[in-house]
């Protein structure tokens, strides 16, 4: 049974003042969800607030990316083991704007979880089609690609510790859901990837987000499929209610 996780992205939204609030509204909202574990992903300026307003409560925090060494003349980086003094416990890799962005590549993402993991960081590794890639048939070819190339590296006991995210890319900020039977059939190519590689057992136990314009209105129809196990959330994590509506998913 995977228990479910619901994560939180701000991206490049919210000062530390505006961190507190949300938190101050939020935290009675989610109070009595048992049923997931609940993430949220500040940028890295507020995760010191977040911190201190998840204390006390099942609300766990995570980073949106991290660099790959310890410590270093990096100008601009942070890294693992500061994010983790920071208090957080997650940390999101290779979500599609770094790829889109920043330069990404599967490699680097590769990088990125190991460290994540030496660190003592639970990597929400992301992968997901472009519009393109859908339209041409190459959906299946592309995820295996990301999964062989970013994470089947991993050895078993690293492979335990990580949570893959699909976000198709052409379903983020963009308004267009992937229907919930779209997401269940990509969730369930990266499973059989992952079952060829780790066993049965391994592939089992792995929890897959969906992420991509995930709303109160469609939380649950999404977390109805036995494939989705949880879900990774953009513009509609920034405000508290919709958060814990779709935290709340359960009737
Ligand atoms: C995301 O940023 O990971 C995301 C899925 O964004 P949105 O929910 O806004 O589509």
């Amino acid at each position: 049974m995977r228990t479910p996780l619901m994560a939180g992205n701000w991206k490049m939204f919210k000062t530390p003042a505006e961190t507190c609030a949300f938190f101050e509204a939020f935290r009675p909202l989610v109070q009595a969800a048992a049923h997931c574990e609940i993430v949220i992903c500040p940028p890295f300026p507020d995760l010191a607030a977040a911190v201190d307003g998840a204390r006390g409560t099942r609300i766990q925090i995570g980073a949106q990316n991290l660099y790959w060494a310890k410590e270093g003349a990096f100008t601009g980086e942070v890294s693992g083991p500061m994010i983790r003094a920071s208090g957080a416990t997650h940390v999101i890799v290779g979500h599609s704007e770094r790829r889109q962005y920043f330069g990404e590549t599967d490699a680097t993402v590769l990088k990125r979880t190991i460290a994540a993991l030496e660190a003592g960081l639970t990597p929400i590794v992301c992968v997901g089609e472009l519009l393109e890639h859908r339209e041409a048939g190459k959906t299946e070819s592309v995820l295996c690609d990301q999964c062989r190339h970013g994470i089947i590296e991993l050895d078993a006991q690293q492979f335990a510790r990580i949570v893959v995210a699909y976000e198709p890319v052409w379903a983020i900020g963009t308004g267009k859901t992937a229907t919930p039977e779209i997401a269940a059939a990509a969730h369930a190519i990266i499973r059989r990837e992952m079952r060829s590689r780790y066993g049965a057992g391994a592939a089992e136990n792995l929890r897959i987000l969906y992420g991509g314009s995930v709303k109160p209105d469609n939380a649950k129809s999404l977390m109805a499929q036995p494939e989705i196990d949880g879900v990774l959330v953009g513009g509609a994590s920034l405000d508290p209610k919709s958060f814990a509506a779709i935290v709340n998913y359960l009737p």
